[in-house]
């Protein structure tokens, strides 16, 4: 975890000792921790652009080639600046680009489609939340430039963003332009080039003492972006100002001398009428706080707010370096895309890293990331759950609009909590088709009450619980008494027309893990009222002895599908019966559809699946199910499943770990954790899968760990794999830090001494352990195999 570079503090510190540093690259921490592009491809740099995006929950800003934003898909995303679109209700719009700059050396631009690319390289900083980036280039008449920038997207100020960086000429004595602007004039792609959506118009456009002002507006939901900027450099220069079509730009013309290291920054600040009424005077201000901050104080603040962060989110993997990376890729992005104090936003499918998924919001957050956040950074767990109780309004008329009680939280969400997804998706003029999630995938509801039980469970805030919580778990359960149908042929209540989360079957009737779901959800909200029975809520939602009675009795008789002679549950009714094809492997590791049976409606008759479903229900009720029947299920399923979303592979590693299967377990675990690096599903260009990360944290903690709670406890089962030496990692128990280091035969752990866990008890391998700060070695064996 330490990084051993002294670099960092080199520049922040020595100011008058830059010359010691011959690289900018040189503050950058151990390799552990970077990620690097050593090629210009102008093909993969969409794919890049996702992988090095840098955000800090309030704005994303995709890894853009700083001199060069007309190649690659540019974007920028405020959270929670959402507009109406042409093909869907409403999504993430591509804001006002900051981070491009210009250079033009005598009478050339810097251009790496001419002249010749001398040196390259680009680098993420996953510690340091820095992108580094420098070429070398020599221009078609001859004249060489290096060039080295770092760029931030600021953890703490999260209305600040920087660009500073260092430019050498190598032979040429002259003049140099270099230009930093803000550009307006950016779309949203659709489905195609008729569908693209341009979502801001031009509000202001000036020059403001030394600095320029863009401020643009959305079209439909009427919000306004500030975005201001100065550029500066460490030499004597002229400053002028550059217009395009919804473009400002500030522009520096000096003299260079060859061999010479000239220092320039590009500050940039923002602001959304989302935050305040006056974005203009706010976005100045802080441009103005930034520049008497200086360059130093923003790298150094920044750095040391990631440093912190990294404290209690790190997982660390002795003996897997390639892991390791993996890991905390991960992590990294999934801090990046979390507001903690914003609680009107949440985190879409793709993070702020792209336009997949139109920055929708899914069951993804809840049953994905929402651990990994409760248990490292509790305060942006319930920040995002917060973001369902702002919704819940929405939900409710959501319920209404479709004939059912209390709140149906819609498949995806946006800005107001009703139904984003369109009934139909495509290009109107060439081809639609009819997607039915929206009308059809209701676990998401039980999710997001889920996400608020396992929230408590693990923190104990009472007053979230009271005040907030409480009425999600009421009006979902609501929403379930009044989706159910009571079939008096069965004596059993049942749930019709659903698509669970194997979205290849529609219209399916007692999806299993659906109707799992919301008897917990009934039976859950049932007895968090008798715990929370002086709560305001009771009486404010009318909820009533013979209400919560009619929830206990229809938990009790929910039709849970399964083959008493076999133990396998059956995924919907009649999936036993359809037809049994054998999918094949692939290199990629994603099975392959055999081609007779590729097209959509064939695929409905068979068996293949395309995310675990039963699975997924047997981790997420964990103790509810024998090591047998998680074997027997496990074994049916896995082979007819086609991993045909990145959510699927965690979810099969904690299971295969737990029966047993450990190459397999390792595999998923790898094939979750390496998604979007190795561009497994070819989309990572679309975005960060957000939701495969959390899935990847969970596959470690809670399946290599084995960490669960039961019976109110916090237990670990551990079975690592067998080339890792250690794993260490933190949790947040209660208000408590509890430290966890493990090998394959000692499960050692320990509390902060400045937070004394009083009487607090963990359990390992079924022996209960309290938690001092004095460190404690168990020795463990790992668990039978089933
Ligand atoms: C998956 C869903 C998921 C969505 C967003 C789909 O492909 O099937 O489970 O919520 O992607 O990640």
């Amino acid at each position: 975890m330490m990084n051993s570079n002294i670099g960092l503090s080199k520049l922040l510190n020595n100011g008058g000792d830059m010359d010691t540093l011959t690289q900018l690259k040189d503050i950058l921490s151990d390799e552990e921790w970077l990620l690097t592009e050593h090629k210009y491809n102008p093909e993969t740099l969409p794919v890049y652009e996702t992988l090095f995006t840098l955000a800090n929950g309030y704005v994303g800003v995709r890894g853009t080639l700083v001199w060069d934003t007309r190649h690659g898909w540019p974007c920028t995303f405020f959270a929670g600046v959402y507009d109406r679109a042409l093909e869907v209700k409403s999504e993430l719009a591509n804001a006002p680009e900051w981070i491009g700059l210009k250079l033009i050396i005598g009478d050339e631009l810097v251009d790496f489609e001419k002249g010749k690319l001398l040196h390259y390289n680009r680098t993420l900083d996953m510690y340091r939340g820095l992108l580094y980036e420098a070429f070398k280039w020599q221009s078609p008449k001859g004249k060489i430039v290096a060039v080295e920038t770092l760029r931030l997207v600021h953890q703490t100020a999260k209305h600040r963003g920087l660009i500073y960086g260092r430019l050498v000429s190598e032979n040429y004595t002259g003049k140099v332009v270099l230009e930093g602007g803000l550009n307006g004039y950016m779309f949203n792609t659709g489905y195609s080039e008729q569908l693209k959506n341009k979502h801001f118009k031009l509000v202001d456009r000036i020059p403001i003492g030394d600095s320029v002002y863009l401020e643009m507006r959305t079209y439909g939901t009427q919000i306004t972006v500030g975005e201001a900027s100065q550029l500066m450099v460490n030499t004597g220069f002229e400053r002028d100002v550059r217009y395009e079509k919804d473009y400002i730009a500030n522009a520096l013309v000096f003299e260079v001398e060859p061999n010479k290291q000239y220092e320039f920054c590009k500050y940039v600040s923002f602001y959304t009428s989302r935050d305040l009424t006056n974005v203009k005077v706010a976005t100045l201000n802080e441009l103005n706080l930034m520049l008497a901050d200086g360059y130093k104080k923003l790298i150094a603040t920044h750095t040391s707010a990631w440093a912190t962060r990294w404290r209690t989110a790190d997982v660390e993997i002795e003996g897997d370096p390639v892991t390791q990376k993996s890991v905390r890729f991960s992590l990294f992005h999934l801090m990046q895309c979390v507001n903690p104090d914003d609680e009107r936003v949440s985190i879409p499918a793709k993070g702020l890293h792209g336009e997949g998924y139109k920055g929708h919001i899914f069951w993804d957050t809840e049953m994905y990331m929402l651990p990994f956040f409760i248990y490292t950074d509790p305060k942006a767990a319930r920040a995002l759950l917060m973001y369902r109780y702002n919704m819940l309004e929405g939900a409710r008329q959501n319920a209404k609009l479709n004939g059912y009680r209390g709140a149906q939280f819609p498949w995806e969400s946006t800005d107001d909590g009703s139904e984003t997804i369109p009934r139909e998706v495509g290009d109107p003029f060439v081809k639609t088709y009819r997607v039915c999630e929206g009308e059809e995938e209701h676990h998401v509801v039980a999710a997001v009450a889920y996400g608020v039980d396992h929230y408590y469970r693990a923190t104990h805030d009472h007053e979230f619980m009271s005040n907030y919580g409480l009425e999600i778990l009421l009006e979902t359960a609501r929403f379930w008494a009044s989706r159910v149908e009571f079939d008096p042929t069965r004596n059993k209540y049942v749930i019709k027309k659903l698509i669970g989360p194997d979205e290849i079957h529609y219209h399916v009737d007692n999806n299993v893990y659906t109707n799992f779901i919301a008897k917990w959800n009934l039976e859950t909200a049932a007895s968090y009222v008798e715990k929370f029975n002086d709560s305001e809520i009771i009486k404010k939602l009318d909820i009533t002895p013979a209400e919560i009675a009619e929830w206990r009795q229809i938990a009790a008789n929910i039709l849970i599908l399964r083959d008493e002679r076999t133990g396998i549950y059956e995924q919907f009714e009649g999936y036993f019966n359809l037809i049994d094809v054998q999918i094949e492997p692939s290199d990629t590791g994603i099975p392959r559809i055999p081609d007779e049976w590729r097209d959509w409606d064939k695929l409905q008759r068979t068996k293949l699946i395309k995310q675990p479903d039963v699975v997924m229900l047997l981790y997420v009720f964990r103790d509810k199910f024998s090591l047998h029947e998680k074997k027997v299920n496990f074994d049916f399923y896995d082979p007819r499943t086609l991993y045909r979303s990145s959510l699927a592979a965690s979810v099969s590693s904690i299971i295969a770990n737990e029966i047993g299967y450990e190459e397999l377990a390792y595999r998923y675990f790898m094939m979750s954790a390496r998604v979007g690096l190795d561009n497994i599903y070819r989309n990572t260009q679309h975005g960060f899968h957000a939701g495969a990360a959390g899935g990847t944290w969970q596959a470690a903690v809670n399946g290599f760990a084995g960490m669960h709670i039961h019976a109110d406890k916090l237990q670990f089962n551990p079975r690592l794999p067998k080339h890792w030496r250690k794993l260490r990692f933190t949790i947040m128990w209660r208000g408590h830090p509890i430290f966890v280091e493990l090998t394959h035969d000692t499960f050692t752990m320990w509390g902060e001494p400045s937070h004394p866990a009083e009487g607090l008890e963990i359990v390992v391998n079924g022996r209960p352990v309290k938690v001092t700060p004095k460190k404690q070695a168990i020795p463990i064996m790992t668990c039978p195999s089933a």
